[in-house]
């Protein structure tokens, strides 16, 4: 039996992270900024939740594979154990009534900040779930996720409000933004698909600058095992570049 986080916990530093990058670039280091949003968000998030952790599309080292579950946590996305059951939850159910990030069924404003239960997730998927479940690292992050977030808040808010601002509260706010883009944008509303499949899911251009190549999300849903989301010349994914030049074994 998994034990969930409380979501309504997570949802609200979320929303403080994307109300700081409106309301707090008067706070913010630029420098540091692109440093750890390049770190917890595309890192963290699209990288460790996403394409390492849920889809294990790369195969990494030791050091690098507790680095990316490190910066997963920080992304404050839910643990990878959450982040993964819910994605793979959705891969083999998008665009149904049973993908609970359904933006038809969910509405975008909901989607967008993941404003669901993840108890809705069925006990027997816990089954596709073995490899994290076994994985000491991923069991460590779960299990100590708030201290983990915590303890960096806490040592953040100590150097001070520039510190806390830029490394931590708008690289959070990019992670649920970018989270939110693919969920809400990228499964019906716009874009375009080089893949007809069951799902609804597009590509769309802009979609993916912001997100750093996130937003190829038709091509990601043809194969979620390739860490490189690119399925044309014209198409660009910053973030598979960083996967071969940086986390890749
Ligand atoms: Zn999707
Ligand atoms: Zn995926």
């Amino acid at each position: 039996m998994i034990a969930w986080h409380p979501i309504w916990l997570l949802r609200t530093v979320q929303f403080l992270g994307v109300a700081s990058l409106i309301l707090c670039w008067g706070q913010a280091d630029i420098l540091l900024v692109v440093l750890f949003t390049f770190l917890i968000a595309i890192c963290g998030q699209g990288i460790g939740q996403h394409r390492y952790f849920s889809h294990k599309s790369f195969k990494t080292d030791d050091i690098k594979h507790k680095l990316l579950a490190i910066l997963a946590t920080l992304s404050t996305s839910g643990s990878i154990l959450h982040w993964s059951a819910v994605h793979r939850y959705h891969h083999e159910n998008a665009d149904t009534d049973k993908d609970i990030h359904n933006p038809k069924i969910l509405g975008y404003f909901k989607t967008f900040f993941m404003l669901y239960n993840p108890v809705n997730i069925p006990k027997s998927f816990t089954v596709k779930l073995r490899d994290l479940l076994k994985d000491p690292v991923v069991m460590f992050t779960h299990n100590y996720y708030w201290f983990i977030i915590l303890s960096y808040i806490i040592f953040l808010a100590i150097l001070g409000p520039t510190y806390l601002v830029s490394c931590y509260l708008i690289p959070v706010g990019f992670a649920r933004l970018s989270g939110g883009i693919q969920s809400a944008f990228t499964h019906g509303l716009m874009g375009y698909r080089n893949f007809d499949i069951k799902d609804k899911s597009t590509n769309h251009t802009l979609c993916n600058y912001i997100t750093f190549g996130e937003g190829l999300h038709n091509n990601h849903h043809k194969y979620p095992g390739k860490y490189s989301f690119v399925s044309h010349p014209a198409e660009i994914d910053p973030t598979g570049w960083v996967i071969e030049k940086l986390w890749r074994k």
